[in-house]
C-alpha cells in the first residue's frame, strides 16, 4: 500500500498501539501527524520516523480540550492543504467496580475515550466533506461489545464509540468518507502490562489463538481500512482478538 501524498492524523501516538499505527503509516509513505498529551514521548516517536526518512509532525494536545483541538485541526488543514486519514486511538482506563467508582473516574474515561473521538471527528468532517474524501478509524475495544466487570466506565465509552462510528458512517458515506471501528482484544502494551499476573492468565485462557496480540497486528488492519482497497467498507467493527470474542 502506498500512502504517498496522503496526510494522516493519529491520536495517542506516543506509545503502544498509536505509536505502531504512526510508524506503519509513515513507513508506507504517509505524512504522519502525531498527537498526544506528552511531547517528550512524542518526539521520540517522530525521531524514529524521521531517522527512517519518513515525514512526521508532533503536536502536544489533550484530546478532551474541544477549543484546543478545533484550532489545532484548523491549523493542520491550513498547513497541509488536506487531511485524508484520522485515527482516533487515544484512550485511558480507570478501572473500579461500579459501587466504588468515583465520579472523576467515570468522567475522565468518557471524556478521553468518547469526547476525544467527537472532538477530532467534528473538527475535520467539514473539511473531508468538502474534499469528498476521508477515512476515519476509531479504536474501540472488545469490552465495548462484551462488557467487563470493573470497567463500566471503559466499556460504556467503547460501546459509545461503536454507536458514534455507525451513525457518522451513515451521515457521510455518500461523500466518499468511510468511518470504521476496530475492537482489539488483549494487546500487549503499557495499558495491559500492569494488570496483575492472575488477570493476564485469565485472559490468556480464553484466547483461542493462545497469545496476546501485538500493536503491529492492529496497525496493519488500520492501514487496510485507510486504503483505497477498503473504500466499500464503512460502519463496520473489525475484531482483532485472537478469537476471544466471535
Ligand atoms: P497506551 O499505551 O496507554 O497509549 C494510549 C496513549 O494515549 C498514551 O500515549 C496516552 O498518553 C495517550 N492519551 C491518554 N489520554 C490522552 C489525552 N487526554 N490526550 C491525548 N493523548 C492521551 O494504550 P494502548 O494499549 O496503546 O491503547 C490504545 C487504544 O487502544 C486505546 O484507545 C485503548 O482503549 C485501545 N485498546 C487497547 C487494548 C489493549 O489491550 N492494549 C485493547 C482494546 C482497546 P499518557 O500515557 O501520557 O497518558
Amino acid at each position: 500500500m502506498d500512502f504517498s501524498g496522503k496526510v494522516s492524523i493519529v491520536t495517542g501516538a506516543s506509545q503502544g498501539i498509536g505509536e505502531a499505527i504512526a510508524l506503519d503509516l509513515a513507513k508506507n509513505g504517509a505524512e504522519t501527524i502525531l498527537v498526544d498529551i506528552q511531547k517528550q514521548k512524542l518526539d521520540m516517536v517522530t525521531g524514529k520516523i524521521k531517522d527512517k526518512g519518513g515525514k512526521a509532525f508532533a503536536f502536544e494536545a489533550d484530546v478532551t480540550d474541544t477549543a484546543q483541538i478545533t484550532s489545532l485541526m484548523e491549523k493542520l488543514v491550513q498547513d497541509h492543504g488536506a487531511i485524508h486519514h484520522l485515527v482516533n486511538n487515544a484512550g485511558i482506563t480507570r478501572d473500579s467496580l461500579l459501587m466504588r467508582m468515583k465520579e472523576e473516574e467515570w468522567d475522565s474515561v468518557l471524556e478521553v475515550n468518547l469526547k476525544g473521538v467527537f472532538n477530532f471527528s467534528r473538527a475535520l468532517i467539514r473539511h473531508m466533506i468538502r474534499n469528498r474524501y476521508g477515512r476515519i478509524v476509531n479504536i474501540s475495544s472488545v469490552v465495548g461489545l462484551t462488557g467487563n466487570p470493573g470497567q463500566t466506565n471503559y466499556s460504556a465509552s467503547k460501546a459509545g464509540v461503536l454507536g458514534f462510528t455507525k451513525s457518522l458512517a451513515r451521515e457521510v458515506a455518500s461523500r466518499g468518507i468511510t468511518v470504521n471501528a476496530i475492537a482489539p482484544g488483549f494487546i500487549a502494551t503499557a495499558m495491559t502490562e500492569n494488570l496483575p499476573e492472575e488477570i493476564q492468565k485469565q485472559f490468556l485462557s480464553v484466547i483461542p489463538v493462545g497469545r496476546f496480540g501485538t500493536p503491529n497486528e492492529v496497525a496493519q488492519t488500520v492501514r487496510f481500512l485507510l486504503s483505497e482497497e477498503a473504500s466499500y467498507i464503512t460502519g463496520q467493527v473489525i475484531n482483532i482478538n485472537g478469537g476471544m470474542f466471535m
